[in-house]
């Protein structure tokens, strides 16, 4: 839990007109689009305001602020919950099979076409940030409250002064979504089956398979989404090629290379 009223700079008893003036004043400060912007500093603040200029969010904020003083916390320090739902989305791995692609390809030989990329249309099952809440996890128009059992450090009071057991309501977060998103039950994301177009650069493929390595294509972006802020993974395919492929790339007469690698007729052994 944050500690709204050091990111708005202002006494804990201010009256809520004086927030609202405090708000709209550092908000015009901190625009990202002035001179004195200050994109995180923009953010905090409308994190704060959100809590601190609503009065029933306000009351339930200072509850808790009195609360985990009660407990023993500093003043002024701020309440770290325990546990974050940022997550980093993972990356995925698939191999794709080129050798027919390689097989039909006409590029080099007379006549043939000139392609420099190999179209593939697969269906990947990802994560997607949900569309429903747009990642926030709460239904739209929803709020989430300090957790009200642990007044948002995440930690169970009730547990051991030794071992610190995570709060069983909010899960460590520090605060519960009042109504979770109905479409990922609050995940943020949500598992999704996509068809996706991908592009794979002919004379890259065909470089890596002469260096004799296993040629591996990386899609930004396109692996997991990341949650509550998280980066979303990347996609790596490991392109498989058969050996009647291999024989066609490395065949000077019939070869794909002859317009790819400026080689002239001298191409490099694969083996
Ligand atoms: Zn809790
Ligand atoms: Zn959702």
């Amino acid at each position: 839990m944050k500690n709204y009223y050091n990111i708005l700079d202002i006494p804990e008893n201010s009256p809520d007109m004086a927030i609202k003036h405090q708000f709209r004043k550092l908000a015009a400060l901190y625009h990202p689009d002035k001179p004195t912007g200050n994109t995180q500093k923009f953010v905090d603040i409308n994190e704060a305001y959100k809590i601190l200029g609503n009065i029933r969010q306000r009351a339930d904020y200072d509850k808790s602020l009195r609360q985990l003083r009660s407990d023993g916390l500093a003043y002024g320090q701020d309440i770290i919950s325990y546990r974050s739902r940022l997550r980093n989305g993972s990356n995925i791995n698939i191999s794709i099979d080129f050798t027919e692609d390689l097989l039909k390809n006409t590029n080099g030989s007379p006549g043939g076409g000139s392609d420099e990329f190999i179209e593939k249309t697969l269906t990947i099952n990802r994560y997607e940030v949900c569309g429903n809440c747009g990642g926030e996890g709460k239904e739209p128009g929803t709020f989430s409250q300090v957790c009200p059992a642990c007044g948002g450090t995440g930690i169970d009071k009730h547990s051991d002064t030794l071992i610190k057991d995570i709060c069983p309501i909010c899960k460590g977060y520090g605060d519960v979504f009042l109504y979770k998103c109905k479409v990922c039950l609050g995940a943020g994301r949500i598992r999704k089956d996509e068809q996706v177009t991908l592009k794979f650069n002919l004379a890259e493929l065909i470089r890596s398979l002469n260096k004799k390595s296993q040629p591996v294509f990386t899609f930004k972006g396109l692996g997991d989404a990341g949650a509550f802020g998280g980066v979303s993974g990347v996609l790596n395919v490991t392109a498989r090629v058969g050996d009647s492929a291999i024989e066609k790339i490395k065949s000077p007469k019939k070869g794909i290379l002859s317009k790819l690698l400026p080689f002239g007729k001298k191409f490099p052994k694969t083996g």
